[in-house]
């Protein structure tokens, strides 16, 4: 049993798939932290300054490494744990950068197939319902206005210590989106028979109650 779960930026599907998982005593799958652990690798190895057509040939062989323990994805790099230094506002733009190319699709979209092979998996990102998992018998999109995204965003950034402007964020995530939506290769929108949830002026317990009721129906 697969729960796909898409949306963009902000939309709270961190928060609510990591409480799902939990309820359901599912995996929780952080496919964004992958494209971004993939963004960190590939700056590290000095390969985003090469042709993009070059990167198919470098991605197996990078130290990164991907795997699942005690039901929540766990990434490491060069042998370390990498977890919070994915969350910096330039590593989220840079992953959306990278995730326009063919090759980091395919070579992600394997690892996540992969690690679903056990099963019982809420699964969040941009693709989840539309590429990865186009067979997943829940398929959710979760949204909210900007304005509320926005704050959301900035309160998590707070409470890591990570300092930044309303508007700057806004903007970022605003452009984020766009290159999101707009991207030739699985670009982030509803997959079919997704159930459509606006988040706005909902609360987690809200959002929950309905998302477990639709899990459940
Ligand atoms: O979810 P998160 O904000 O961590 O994702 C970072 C970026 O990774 C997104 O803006 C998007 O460009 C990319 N991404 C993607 N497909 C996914 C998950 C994330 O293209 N399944």
């Amino acid at each position: 049993m697969i729960i796909a779960i898409d949306g963009p930026a902000g939309a709270g599907k961190s928060t609510v798939c990591r409480l799902l998982a939990k309820e359901l005593g599912y995996v929780y799958l952080d496919t964004g932290a992958m494209y971004r652990a993939l963004a960190w690798a590939l700056l590290e190895e000095g390969l985003t300054c090469k042709e993009e057509s070059q990167w198919a040939k470098y991605l197996p062989d990078l130290s990164l490494r991907f795997a699942i323990k005690e039901g929540v994805l766990t990434i490491s790099y060069r042998g370390k744990p990498l977890d919070e230094e994915l969350r910096q506002p330039e590593i989220a733009q840079k992953a959306s950068r990278i995730s326009q190319s063919a090759s980091v699709r395919t070579f992600l979209t394997h690892w996540q197939r992969t690690l679903a092979l056990d099963g019982r998996i809420v699964a969040e990102g941009r693709d989840m319902g539309t590429v990865v998992f186009p067979y997943a018998p829940v398929k959710v999109f979760l949204t909210a206005d900007l304005a509320t995204r926005t704050k959301r965003r900035m309160a998590q950034y707070l409470e890591k210590g990570i300092s930044v402007e309303y508007s700057a964020l806004e903007a970022q995530i605003r452009e984020r989106d766009e290159a999101d939506q707009k991207r030739a290769l699985a670009p982030l929108k509803p997959a079919q028979g997704a159930l459509l949830l606006d988040t706005s002026g909902m609360d987690i317990s809200g959002v929950m109650t309905r998302l477990l009721e639709f899990v459940l129906e």
